[in-house]
């Protein structure tokens, strides 16, 4: 399916749908930070990334203004991606174990990573009625990324934010589920839902979210599909 996935990251990418986002992310790309004042910032909406056969979905909440805002891919270019990737790479999800640019040569290898809102939030908060707007992008890369049987949400927002996207499928989930760091709830057609803490630096710098933690998170998906094999 990457040529319909293709579409729905071009979709994203020329979305105006909440002017409060689209004007912040504009401001931010205009002023920049002191560090990265020569560089030219992305400021659009940032699209979903990975391997389109992936079977293991990670969902996020919202690109960084200085992370994926500039650089124009998920969780690339900040501290909150630095802790996934690295994850991730450990995990044999991702072929590199740091994602800094678009042109990087980072591959994300039987693992999609997709938020539940496409454009960089003021303090990182998308309102729900912004979640609510960009629903319809998770909707159509989960219709197409059929292999999927894990998913892993960042934070309590994006499992409430997949989870609604879920409840308007022909696959709703089967009962109301709670959001626990470290807990996994069927989804029925073999699917698992997996929870853990966002990776922002808030979890990670406090040490309420490490790398052994979410590693042993990442071991239970792994084991959930079936060995070492991510494809
Ligand atoms: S958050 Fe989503 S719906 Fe809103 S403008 Fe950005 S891409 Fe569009």
């Amino acid at each position: 399916m990457p040529d319909r996935l293709a579409l729905v990251s071009r979709d994203v990418v020329h979305c105006e749908r909440c002017p409060r986002l689209r004007r912040w992310c504009r401001a931010v790309a205009r002023t920049k930070v002191k560090r990265f004042q020569d560089q030219e910032y992305w400021g659009r909406p940032v699209p979903g990334f990975g391997d389109p056969r992936a079977r293991l979905l990670v969902v996020g909440l919202a690109p960084a203004a200085h992370g994926g805002n500039r650089t124009g891919r998920v969780f690339t270019g900040d501290r909150s991606g630095d802790f996934l990737f690295a994850a991730l790479h450990r995990a044999g999800f991702a072929r590199l174990p740091v994602s800094v640019a678009r042109d990087d040569g980072q591959e994300l290898i039987g693992c999609y990573i997709a938020p539940v809102a496409r454009c960089a939030p003021p303090a990182n908060r998308p309102k729900p009625a912004e979640i609510v707007r960009c629903r319809e992008y998770l909707a159509r890369e989960w219709a197409l990324l059929t292999a999927v049987r894990a998913v892993l949400v960042l934070g309590r927002i994006a499992m409430d934010g997949f989870l609604a996207m879920l409840r308007e499928t022909d696959r709703p989930p089967p009962r109301r589920l709670a959001f626990a760091h470290g807990a996994a709830h069927d989804l029925g057609g073999g699917v698992r839902l997996f929870c853990s803490y966002h990776v922002s630096q808030q979890n990670t710098f406090t040490g309420r979210l490490t790398p052994r933690s979410f590693d042993s998170i990442l071991a239970k998906v792994k084991r959930h599909l079936g060995g070492d094999g991510n494809r």
